[in-house]
């Protein structure tokens, strides 16, 4: 299993999930079969108590779960069923293992954040990535992660620590790491601002992930200068360096990401260019 892990930088509500979804569509038209994880941080068991005012609307999937609408969004964009179990929360995986403690299963052990909490959320993502939501048999051939909330919040660490872990053992070419960031404009100055999104790269490699390819969301069309600064700071080649600008139309995302050859990008890092056809070659 490959997996294309999204982050986010800066504030939330950035367009993670647009952009995971995003990510999806390109891979399943370069003749790949995708799946989805959202992961979302809080501790309620699923969305289906929040209220909609916060959240916006609780997607109710074909098995009756109760998700983030981020998984209504993949449904649409990369035309999967997906089941409740790709959406994972604090709240679940804290509830099976404080399950499995009051069965037994630790066998005395002390229960802990590490190694308890990462071995339980890499061992759903692993098992989740296999049940195939396309309609086909078999597994997928790429899981599309996205990590909610924004990189440094205290309650996404054992998802990052985790999904560090599962970087380490599926090896380089088995995942890629896309962190989606912010890049300001100041009013006053008129210039596009890389400090913030150099400050969460650097967050984010200190707690061991380096991003591979970097997705800024900006009002405008990034600059040139803008674009070599971020790569030059943020140790991410700058070909690999996505500009997802505001636009009219969410549908129009995907676009973007195949005119910047994101999924050239994409199935480089994943060492997929040999097997996957690029949909300009076709
Ligand atoms: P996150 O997952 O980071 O919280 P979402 O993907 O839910 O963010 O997106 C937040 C909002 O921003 C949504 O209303 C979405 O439609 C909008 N949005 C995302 N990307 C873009 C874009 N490139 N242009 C315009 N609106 C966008």
């Amino acid at each position: 299993m490959k997996y294309v892990l999204v982050t986010g930088g800066v504030v939330s509500g950035l367009g993670k999930g647009v952009t995971a979804s995003s990510i999806g569509v390109v891979l399943r038209a370069c003749g790949l079969r995708v799946t989805c994880i959202k992961i979302d941080p809080y501790l309620n068991t699923d969305a289906g108590t929040m209220s909609p005012f916060e959240h916006g609307e609780v997607f109710v999937l074909d098995d009756g779960g109760e998700v983030d609408l981020d998984l209504g969004n993949y449904e649409r964009f990369v035309d999967v069923t997906l089941t409740r179990d790709n959406n994972i929360t604090t709240g679940k995986i804290y509830q099976s293992v404080l399950d499995k403690e009051r069965r037994g299963d630790y066998l005395g052990k002390t229960v802990q954040v590490v190694p308890h909490i990462t071995d339980a959320i890499k061992n759903w993502i692993e098992s989740v990535s296999l049940i195939p939501v396309d309609g086909k048999e078999g597994p997928a051939d790429v899981c599309v992660i996205e990590l909610g909330g924004t990189v440094g919040d205290i309650e996404s660490m054992p998802f990052i620590e985790a999904l560090r872990q599962l970087s380490f053992s599926v090896g380089q070419e088995n995942f890629c790491l896309i962190h989606v960031s912010l890049i300001p404009v100041l009013g006053v100055v008129g210039e596009q601002k890389t400090k913030p999104t150099q400050h969460s790269v650097r967050e984010l490699r200190a707690l061991g992930l380096t991003p591979h390819l970097l997705a800024c969301r900006s009002a405008q069309p990034l600059l040139e200068n803008t674009k070599q600064k971020l790569s030059q700071f943020c140790h991410v080649a700058a070909g690999n360096i996505l500009n997802i600008h505001d636009v009219p139309n969410i549908w129009h995302v995907p676009l973007l990401l195949r005119n910047q050859n994101a999924h050239r990008s994409i199935l480089q890092q994943l060492n997929l260019l040999s097997i996957a056809t690029p949909p300009d070659l076709r």
